[in-house]
């Protein structure tokens, strides 16, 4: 099974996408986006990608079922043993947390499971999506935060493409989708902490270095406990 999972919940804007980057970039971790698992699922006709394709076709919403199949399949097939993996952005509801606590369980994985809370003031939240920049490049998409370099620069460090504004950033949809986020984001957590599920909270209002470096001392320690255990 996996190394360890890692299941970042937070608002957009938090910063989790950019913290799951860096640990693809420097720790190796696998990080899951399920906009591009779809995408994938319906190029390549897969089973799972008609179902998608169909469901969308026809208006309606993804159910959580079939996101958490997609999910299930690319931990059973697309990611190497041994391997530790982040969810951000899965799971999104109630349900799907009952259906990923099940699948962990049923694998002996939830010892190796911790949830990463990214909390964070939605003054501040606004205020970050308002200077947020993301690479027009669709392969790359690294988005630049807050910090006035990208706005300075205007192309992206890893790619050389140029730098846009998402429509999403705009003030009155962040405002919405954060309001829509944190609607259910007690349920959530409260449902999380129900099922048992390790929580770790993590203060999102620092500069991403530093949050980045509390987020790796606390894999430190995760490692060295399991050492101190053997
Ligand atoms: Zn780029």
């Amino acid at each position: 099974m996996k190394e360890l999972v890692f299941i970042f919940l937070g608002p957009p804007g938090s910063g989790k996408g950019t913290i799951a980057s860096l640990s693809v970039e420097k720790l190796g971790f696998l990080s899951l986006s399920t906009g591009d698992l779809f995408r994938q699922h319906i190029a390549n006709q897969t089973k799972i990608g008609q179902k998608i394709d169909f469901t969308m076709k026809s208006g309606n919403l993804i159910s959580d079922e079939l996101v958490s199949d997609v999910v299930f399949d690319w931990i059973e097939n697309s990611v190497p043993l041994g391997e530790t993996i982040i969810l951000d952005g899965y799971p999104r509801t109630v349900v799907q947390v009952e259906a990923l606590h099940q699948y962990l369980g049923d694998r002996n994985q939830l010892t190796k499971s911790r949830v990463i809370h990214f909390v964070l003031r939605n003054e501040l939240i606004l205020d970050r999506l308002s200077h947020r920049y993301t690479c027009s490049d669709k392969n790359c998409q690294r988005i630049y935060a807050f910090d006035g370099k990208a706005v300075l620069q205007h192309v992206c460090d890893a790619c050389g493409a140029s730098l846009i504004r998402r429509a999403d950033d705009d003030h009155e949809t962040a405002k919405n989708r954060l309001k829509l986020y944190r609607k259910d984001e007690k349920q959530l957590l409260d449902s999380v902490e129900n099922l048992g599920f390790y929580v770790h909270t993590l203060d999102a209002s620092k500069s991403v270095e530093d949050v980045f470096k509390d987020f790796c001392t606390f894999i430190t320690g995760i490692k060295n406990n399991e050492n101190a255990e053997v």
